[in-house]
């Protein structure tokens, strides 16, 4: 039976570390950190994460002010909003709420925010930094999974590691954090699937990451044995939430495996508090 790589206890013990780097930095400038969020209209999703995001920011000490703007703001509106919480010198992280109303455009909305204030770390200059491994920050859930990888000692140096999924969010950065790690480092897509070739791949796998968002995907039989797995993904089917992966055959082959929910889920908001702790002590000094 696998190891189960418990995301509850690990956020658990990172949150610990973000309250006292923010009470340290309250000590100092007598000030918390404060992260904004803007939101558009009413979501069911998006509701979701508010609250989630407001009550850890509140266990952490950081001070979380939510903008929720009218449904039929248009883009050059919001981005005037997010202009001025820019140039607000009390604000040190911005996070835009997603999804946004159809026929706005995220990426352009985002490469308005302040890169020195992006807080997902999801702005093309920060996603840059990352590439030339010259970053302070990085998007949540890759680095959530990172996370988990470390405090599980899992060594990445030379190992075979797929990646499922090839996201900007997820995949895409993961697989530069991966590869910094000198991780031998395969990125599948839809087009891995398409070409039949998608199990073949994960059976080589010896770290095995996948985000994807198709309730068991991935099947325990093509799991390598000995395996490290973490799965990303969050389907809803009927009243339970499951994984990418077949967890109940993976997890007999493998060593390490997420559960899901518990996770990589639980750790995703803790990161984006660490990345908003990060962006305000260059202006808490
Ligand atoms: P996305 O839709 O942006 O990307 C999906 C990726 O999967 C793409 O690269 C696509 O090519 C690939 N894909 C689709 N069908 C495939 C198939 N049949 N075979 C192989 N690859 C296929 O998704 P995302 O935003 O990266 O999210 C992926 C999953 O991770 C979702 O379930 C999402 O809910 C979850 N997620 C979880 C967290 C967390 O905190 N735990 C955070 C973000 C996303």
């Amino acid at each position: 039976m696998a190891v189960l790589l418990d995301g509850k206890k690990v956020a658990q013990e990172l949150k610990e570390r973000i309250k006292s780097d923010v009470a340290q930095l309250k000590d100092r400038a007598g000030k918390a950190p404060v992260l904004a969020c803007l939101s558009v209209g009413q979501n069911a999703a998006s509701s979701v994460y508010i609250k989630s995001q407001g009550k850890v920011a509140e266990e952490l000490g950081v001070e979380y002010r939510l903008g929720t703007l009218k449904e039929g703001i248009s883009q050059e509106d919001l981005v005037a909003e997010i202009c001025n919480l820019n140039t607000d010198p009390g604000v040190h992280g911005i996070i835009i709420q997603t999804p946004l109303p159809g026929g706005m455009n995220l990426d352009e909305v985002v490469g308005t925010i302040a890169p020195k204030k992006d807080a997902e770390g999801m702005h093309p200059e920060n996603l840059g930094k990352l590439l030339l491994g010259q970053n302070r920050i990085a998007p949540c859930t890759a680095q959530a999974c990172m996370e988990l990888l470390h405090h599980y000692k899992i060594k990445l140096r030379g190992k075979e590691v797929v990646i499922v999924g090839h996201s900007e969010i997820v995949g895409k950065p993961l697989s530069l954090l991966i590869l910094k790690e000198f991780a031998t480092t395969t990125v599948c897509h839809i087009a891995t699937s398409e070409a039949h070739k998608l199990e073949d791949h994960v059976a080589r796998a010896e770290v095995l990451i996948v985000a994807v968002g198709r309730a068991h995907l991935i099947k325990g039989a093509w799991v390598k044995e000995g395996a490290v797995v973490v799965d990303v993904g969050i389907n809803r089917v009927g009243d339970k939430i499951i994984g990418d992966v077949e967890f109940e055959s993976a997890e007999k082959k493998a060593a390490y495996i997420t559960p899901v929910p518990g996770g990589v889920g639980p750790l995703t908001v803790a990161m984006l508090m660490k990345n908003v702790v990060t962006l305000s002590t260059e202006t808490l000094k």
